[in-house]
């Protein structure tokens, strides 16, 4: 299967820092060896057009990040110091899920390996998020009439606060968040359907309540087109999500989503969003298990 990386395009930080950066190449490394996707089918993510951006996001944010001139505030909410090259990554990383989401259109289902980036609102930028991809994918496959009616599933343990504040005034988009409960953000712009998940959830309940958030969401949604965001911070080992999902049940979860949104009618265009796990190769695990269960259900071009 097709899908698109900007493991190379990589940004200082400093020494122990939370933001997994290498996991982006080990997955890309992973899906390869697994067989998931074969050497020439890893393509580089091309960088986002500015007026990409400026369709969803305020442009005097998009000035100050443009040219490193973030408040000190902004600066402190974003959680990753700003360098010309976080820029690139940032505006490659919404590329990837743009030509995964046109890819989509295609095939049926489509992956970036990164984005998800669900805490960038029209004017805000934090929580290691410099841009909304899903968004910015969103309002362009809009302009391409390819798609009309959108659902936004967010499995990051995470709520989806920036995609809500994005989405809010568009009733063609129905944005749906599952989420630990005493999960950041503490301040949060609701969803259409935000479900909170008590602390130390399981496999069961947690599935239990992500089929009940889609037969409310499905039918009020009724979509051509959906995002899942594929989060691997739900799971037990996580150090910054207070869920206690096993591998296996967040690989339920995935099925379960592609399933039950290509069996509406959806094109799917999953993307990573976040993942924590104390050894980093759980979360290549979790997002390889992912990849698997995507190329399982792409049509071959
Ligand atoms: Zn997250």
């Amino acid at each position: 299967m097709e899908v698109w990386t900007h493991h190379r395009w990589r940004f200082p930080l400093p020494p122990h820092h939370r933001f997994p950066i290498e996991k982006y190449g080990l997955l890309a490394d992973r899906l390869v060896a697994d067989g998931v996707a074969a050497p020439d089918e890893l393509r580089e993510a091309p960088p986002v057009e500015w007026e990409e951006l400026a369709a969803v996001h305020d442009s005097g944010l998009l000035s100050r990040i443009r040219d490193g001139c973030l408040t000190m505030r902004e600066q402190r909410g974003l959680g990753l110091p700003w360098s010309p090259e976080l820029v690139e990554r940032g505006r490659r990383s919404v590329g990837g899920t743009l030509a995964a989401a046109r890819s989509a259109r295609e095939r049926g289902v489509a992956m970036n390996l990164g984005g998800g980036t669900h805490h960038a609102g029209r004017d805000f930028a934090r929580g290691y998020c410099l841009f909304n991809d899903v968004a910015v994918a969103l309002a362009a496959l809009r302009r391409e009439g390819l798609a009309e009616r959108v659902l936004v599933l967010d499995c990051d343990v995470h709520q989806g606060d920036g995609t809500a504040d994005i989405c809010a005034g568009d009733p063609r988009t129905f944005t749906l968040s599952l989420h630990g409960a005493r999960n950041y953000p503490f301040t949060r712009v609701a969803s259409d359907l935000d479900v909170d998940i008590a602390s130390g959830t399981g496999d069961q309940r947690y599935l239990r309540a992500l089929r009940e958030a889609l037969d409310f969401a499905l039918p009020r949604s009724r979509p051509d087109y959906a995002f899942y965001l594929a989060g691997a911070d739900p799971f037990e080992g996580d150090r910054l999500g207070r869920l206690a999902l096993s591998k296996t049940g967040l690989r339920a979860r995935d099925e379960l989503a592609l399933d039950r949104l290509t069996e509406a009618g959806a094109a799917v265009c999953v993307v990573l969003a976040g993942g924590y796990a104390e050894d980093i190769n759980d979360t290549v695990d979790i997002n390889a298990a992912t990849a698997a269960a995507v190329a399982e259900r792409a049509r071959a071009s």
